[in-house]
């Protein structure tokens, strides 16, 4: 089976402030019993794959030492091989996996590039946010803008060719200018992917609590779209294909770790939190990050939930996730996996969906048209 490979590394070198992610600071020795624990998890794994994409995130993977790193790797590498992946283009061609490992722009001048392109990692997701200094202090991100060119030219030395930057908007006090400003720096930095989200404000975290209070003041509802649009305006002019609502990519540069995501593709997770997806089976790991340790380190499992899609669920999600990409979702692709026609089953709803300008059907495909990407998760509960 084919399939890819998440792994999580919680450890970050502090708490961003809007961060509700499965993340703790850095501790040493935390870190270690984690790494065995989950060097244990790897090498007992019981389901066979032959990994297709592998996917070190967080968390901050890169806070962890090198020895650290090398042992989770060393571990994917022992139990599943990571140089199977055979190209279709000749007899005998071996390339390997994407091998992408997430990263702090602070983290990376301490980082041995080599070392790590050396054990197969071949894609860096460096976490920007933003290119506005009071911006990321608000954020609670330890790096200036300044580290994120600096990260970037280290892993370009270090070998790496395949460089993506993550940013953020609609942030408190955000406003046109310096989120043009922050795509203009991110393209001048020419990497090969960007993924851009709008804040999502997490109850539980510092940044909720101030905006709660109106202490911090997000941009109205308008400006928010008006920043997707501009973004994806800015980012198609400078050579970036939008390739899912929030995604874009040099051509060739498509994160296949998402695009297996969005196509229902299995993939196995390994760590505290770690969801996985096989055989129609949603399971997910512990989350606690000292009871995951304690749970997996001891050889014991380390599910928290495991859950059998019906096929009700499983078409819900083949649309939920199909209509994400900017191609669509194929109708050809939905009989086969499902045995029934889309375009028979929500005829009415396609209809009135494509009557308001929010959905288009062209060449066996179903796609979200821009209007309807504004108000995506509307179109796609009247599809479900
Ligand atoms: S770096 Fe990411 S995971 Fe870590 S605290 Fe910040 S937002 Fe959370």
């Amino acid at each position: 089976m084919r399939a890819g490979i998440y792994v999580h590394i919680p450890f970050c070198p502090g708490k961003c402030r809007y961060c509700s992610f499965n993340s703790v600071p850095y501790d040493d020795q935390a870190a270690k019993l984690y790494v065995d624990a989950l060097v244990r998890e790897i090498e007992t794994c019981p389901v066979d794959v032959e990994p297709s994409i592998i996917y070190i995130g967080g968390g901050t993977p890169t806070t962890l030492p090198a020895d650290g790193l090398a042992s989770v790797i060393g571990a994917i590498n022992g139990r599943f091989g990571l140089w199977n992946e055979p190209t279709g283009h000749k007899s005998g061609d071996i390339v390997p996996p994407e091998f992408t490992i997430e990263a702090n722009p602070g983290t990376v001048s301490g980082l041995d590039v080599k070392a790590l392109t050396a054990l197969g990692v071949n894609r860096v997701s460096l976490g920007a946010q933003s290119f506005s200094p009071s911006e990321l202090a608000m954020l609670g991100r330890l790096h200036g803008p300044a580290d994120v060119a600096h990260a970037a030219g280290t892993l370009r030395r270090g070998g790496i060719t395949n460089i993506s930057l993550d940013l953020i908007y609609s942030l408190p006090g955000q406003d046109m200018r310096s989120w043009k400003e922050s795509l203009a720096q991110t393209v001048d930095l020419n990497p090969e992917h960007i993924s851009m989200y709008d804040l999502t404000l997490e109850e539980g975290t510092p940044l909720y609590s101030e905006v709660r209070a109106g202490r911090l003041v997000m941009p109205p509802e308008p400006v928010q779209v008006e920043m997707y649009l501009c973004a994806v305006d800015f980012l198609e002019t400078a050579g970036y294909r939008r390739y899912e609502i929030s995604n874009f990519a040099r051509p060739g540069f498509a994160c296949r770790h998402n695009i297996n995501y969005w196509d229902c593709g299995e993939y196995l997770g390994f760590g505290a939190g770690a969801h996985s997806y096989a055989g129609g089976r949603r399971t997910k790991n512990i989350d606690g990050i000292t009871y995951y340790t304690a749970a997996a380190g001891a050889g014991g499992p380390s599910l928290a939930e495991s859950e059998e899609l019906s096929p009700g669920d499983m078409e819900r999600e083949f649309i939920m996730l199909g209509l994400r990409k900017a191609a669509g979702l194929e109708f050809a692709e939905f009989r086969r996996r499902f045995g029934h026609d889309l375009a028979e089953s929500r005829r009415e709803a396609i209809a009135r969906l494509e009557g308001a300008g929010l959905v288009e059907t062209s060449g066996g495909r179903l796609r979200l048209t821009m209007s309807g990407v504004l108000v995506s998760n509307a179109v796609i509960r009247e599809l479900f």
